[in-house]
């Protein structure tokens, strides 16, 4: 989504009604006419967003979740748990830059949703659980105690992969890469690791975040944290550098990323939307990673050919049947060819996770439900079950809310059915089941 030169015109009247007194006068300055990917500009972003926090923004909900049923009227909750954890508003400099306010806590929904309406933040992050309560860093020693397990995975490390956008533009043929990561993510945290409380949401631009909010995930110490993200650090590096893990044999969990979901997205969805074979660079990158010098320069001479003008899905199936001869031959035992189609799809679309952000309890990620700056829209959650369908550009944007009647129930319901609903339940058994314990060791006499 390129963000185009601001078109400049006059709003219509039913426009002007539904803007604030202070806002007619830049009536004439109004930017809201979409630009390519249906981006607004920034100064209408920046002038909804007040509305959006204090009409929409789903404060009360998303202050019980990252209270984790500790805000409950039950005995068996920890009462401080709450107002132990790090938000952080970025709130916006007149000259343009930001001003990063860490370190705030809040003891309840209602002063959480209070501080955001009279800061008017342009993001809200969500931290780590502290020992004490974040604003107290002056007087005591801070030191982080959970946090949900999170993940970021960001369309501007597939430049490399892309031929239709780069950098922050996304579209409909790129997006799909998106797709594959959270599917092979979300596979993976719940089979290999039993994760169960997953929310996945869209960064509001070119990407997706997972919190992964099971008790057992939040209290991971940084170092079990760094293994669980290197886990899926299958493919590493930038470029040509990147390197590919063994792929003969298969470690189950890449084993099940390539059936369920690579191979299938490679020819039916990636070749042809990006026609990396039948662009010059991206072909040469695909040829440099066959594992057989011979077999390249055939398929380069092969390809070259100004009489050659198949697509890339044909072009595959052509280095398949030659890859899949070689080895035949070579009754494809320790041969260097042998993994090579797999390794090249791997090197392509296998998810390329940001690592340091999973890594440290303290870092902090943009909360769902935020607005993102440059395109005007909610970081809204994704239900994982039909990632497929979801459509960036179809998630509504600030204008959409605050002056078009739109709603965020759709988005809350994602979040509710997905997420929380099991997630909620489970924090109830939790203290259940800690009355029972305690019940039970006061009746065997037991001195806790
Ligand atoms: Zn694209």
């Amino acid at each position: 989504m390129t963000t185009e030169p601001e078109t400049k015109r006059a709003k219509t009247s039913d426009d002007v009604d539904a803007m604030e007194t202070d806002d007619k006068e830049n009536v004439a300055m109004e930017v809201e006419t979409k630009g390519k990917g249906g981006n607004l500009s920034g100064a209408v972003v920046r002038r909804k967003m007040r509305d959006y926090y204090k009409r929409h923004y789903p404060a009360e909900m998303l202050f019980e979740w990252l209270a984790h049923g500790n805000d409950k009227k039950h005995d068996k909750v920890d009462k401080s748990y709450p107002n132990r954890r790090e938000f952080c508003f970025v709130l916006n400099k007149d000259d343009g830059g930001e001003i990063f306010a860490r370190y705030q806590c809040f003891a309840d929904a209602k002063e959480f949703h209070k501080a955001v309406n009279n800061q008017q933040p342009a993001r809200i992050e969500f931290g780590m659980v502290c020992n004490r309560k974040p604003k107290e860093r002056m007087s005591v020693d801070l030191k982080p105690v959970e946090r949900e397990l999170v993940f970021d995975i960001d369309m501007t490390d597939y430049d490399d992969v892309r031929t239709c956008c780069s950098k922050a533009d996304i579209c409909g043929k790129c997006w799909p890469l998106m797709t594959v990561a959270l599917k092979i993510l979300d596979a993976g945290l719940r089979k290999d690791f039993g994760f169960k409380h997953l929310l996945w949401v869209y960064s509001g631009r070119r990407g997706v975040h997972c919190w992964v909010s099971d008790e057992r995930a939040r209290k991971l110490t940084d170092e079990t944290r760094s293994a669980v993200a290197e886990y899926f650090a299958a493919v590493k590096g930038q470029g040509r550098s990147r390197s590919v893990a063994k792929m003969s044999p298969m470690h189950p969990s890449l084993k099940r990323a390539y059936t369920d979901v690579l191979e299938k997205y490679w020819v039916e969805t990636y070749l042809p939307n990006q026609e990396i074979l039948t662009d010059q660079a991206k072909l040469d990158q695909v040829l440099e990673l066959i594992n057989d010098e011979g077999i390249r320069e055939d398929l380069r001479e092969e390809f070259s050919s100004s009489r050659n003008n198949s697509k890339s899905v044909e072009r595959w199936q052509v280095i398949v049947d030659t890859v899949k001869k070689a080895l035949q031959k070579k009754q494809g035992r320790n041969y260097k060819l042998e993994g090579n189609l797999e390794q090249i799809i791997f090197w392509h679309i296998y998810p390329r996770v940001d690592i340091e952000v999973s890594k440290h309890m303290n870092h902090l990620l943009k909360g769902p439900f935020c607005v993102h700056p440059k395109t005007g829209r909610v970081c809204v959650p994704i239900d994982p079950a039909v990632a497929e369908y979801f459509d960036p550009e179809s998630v509504p944007t600030v204008v959409d809310l605050v002056d078009r009647n739109q709603t965020l129930d759709d988005a809350k319901e994602t979040f509710n059915k997905t997420f929380w609903k099991a997630a909620e339940a489970e924090n109830m058994q939790r203290l259940t089941a800690k009355t029972r314990a305690a019940k039970e060791a006061n009746q065997s006499g037991l001195d806790f």
